[in-house]
């Protein structure tokens, strides 16, 4: 009896030390990036504008009483001229949708994404939020990955904005036999001819290129390509102090910027170009350097999301 028992032990003990290991070289063990070039920063006019304000609309979570929990859904920007919806999430027939891929694929998304599938469809949610889901002007994507762009066909058809760039990647079968794009999604999109989302040359905070949505300066685009070939990131601004940039998948978590470390190695093969991805991490690592009092917010970066809405899910910060 003894035996079995001290047995029994030992196993456990094997096991916890190999899970232990496992979790720390997948998730946990980071690789460290080079500083990105210094870029002059083309520092924004702010206002504060009546009426203006986000809230947090959280659809999914995984271990959400720990640090490393992940959140998954959009932030909904309440705007005199019209609500924008930034990322959606993954749809609420996610099961369904990636039933077309073959086992072990279907398996990986299934383990992966499909953690984050909604316990309350998004259009409930944003009536949470006091929205009225059809009254929404516009939806902008960080990037049309599945767990981002499923939330839509939950939603009334509306003008989702997107670069051209991101439409040919949203459409482009090799891109969707890999499983992180799916073609019946594109249902909600543009057409990659008809883009509706363009950026102008014109420097923001250290970026090149930008586009100002409203042309009021209080939500304003820029390109973080790498992550997919049209990734983006979304400022809004709702007043000088409080401000935060969206930046989709291009980090997972707040050690990306703040550490300057690459992806872990469990989610490492979903950026589309790797080498360039790295290259938006230490681009953001250095905002995060010279506009401290940004706040960057990883898509599914639940920590991140907590501090910049104390009050939790479902509540919104204005600039007072
Ligand atoms: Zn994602």
């Amino acid at each position: 009896m003894f035996r079995l028992l001290k047995r029994l032990v030992l196993l456990l003990f094997v096991l916890v030390a190999i899970g232990t290991a496992a979790f720390y070289l997948l998730y946990f063990r980071r690789t460290s990036l080079p500083p990105a070039p210094s870029h002059g920063r083309a520092v924004p006019a702010i206002a504060r504008l009546p009426g203006l304000s986000a809230c947090w609309i959280e659809t999914g979570k995984t271990f959400s009483r720990f640090s490393i929990g992940m959140t998954a859904g959009g932030i909904l920007v309440k705007h005199p001229a019209g609500d924008l919806l930034i990322d959606a999430g993954n749809s609420s027939h996610f099961s369904q949708e990636v039933s077309v891929y073959p086992f072990w694929l279907r398996w990986k998304l299934q383990s992966l994404a499909g953690q984050l599938n909604p316990a309350v469809p998004l259009p409930e949610m944003l009536r949470r939020a006091g929205e009225d889901p059809a009254k929404l002007r516009w939806a902008i994507l960080s990037h049309v990955h599945l767990d981002h762009a499923g939330g839509l066909t939950d939603l009334p058809r509306l003008t989702v904005l997107m670069t051209r760039e991101e439409l040919l990647f949203a459409y482009d079968p090799e891109a969707q036999a890999k499983g992180y794009v799916l073609a019946a999604y594109t249902t909600v999109l543009p057409k990659p001819s008809a883009p509706t989302l363009q950026f102008n040359p014109k420097p923001y905070e250290i970026f090149d290129e930008s586009a100002d949505l409203y042309r009021d300066g209080s939500v304003v685009v820029v390109p973080l390509r790498g992550h997919t070939p049209g990734s983006a990131g979304i400022f809004v601004n709702l007043s000088p102090t409080r401000r935060f940039l969206y930046v989709g998948d291009s980090v997972d978590d707040e050690r990306g910027f703040d550490e300057r470390v690459g992806k872990p190695l469990l989610l490492r093969d979903s950026d589309n170009d790797p080498a360039l991805a790295n290259q938006i991490v230490s681009k953001l690592n250095q905002l995060h350097e010279k506009v401290p009092g940004l706040a960057i917010l990883p898509a599914h970066g639940r920590s991140a999301y907590k501090k910049f809405f104390p009050a939790g899910p479902l509540s919104c910060v204005s600039a007072q």
